[in-house]
């Protein structure tokens, strides 16, 4: 399946921030802000689906996986997002701008003054 990493956009119906990507072969519109344990049970329940956000590839670039009952089981090793459903109530769209492509920096920065 075709997965294309997550680029950084803004909601063209509410205007919010969300993460657009390609998952398994199926374009995905998740929230930005990353969900507590609490925040994606509550996702769950209300039919929205959670994605783990793995940094693959060099440069690192974030994936987006869905979690499955087997994801959900295990313990957390990335940030977890939510599909993305527009807030209710009336909505004021800002003009569309470029998405943002995101690239995770890996490692530690090199010191200006190396210790040798
Ligand atoms: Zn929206």
């Amino acid at each position: 399946m075709i997965d294309i990493p997550a680029v950084l956009d803004h909601c063209p119906r509410c205007g919010g921030q969300i993460l657009v990507a390609v998952s398994d072969g199926l374009p995905t519109r998740a929230d930005a802000t990353p969900l507590t344990p609490q925040a994606e049970l509550a996702a769950l329940l209300d039919d929205r689906l959670t994605y783990d956000v793995q940094p693959l590839g060099l440069p690192r670039r974030p994936y987006l996986h869905h979690r499955n009952s087997w994801r959900i089981q295990a313990p957390r090793k990335w940030p977890v997002v939510g599909s993305h459903r527009c807030p209710p109530g009336p909505h004021f769209p800002r003009p569309q701008t470029k998405p943002v492509d995101l690239i995770i920096p890996i490692g530690h920065p090199i010191p200006d003054q190396p210790p040798f």
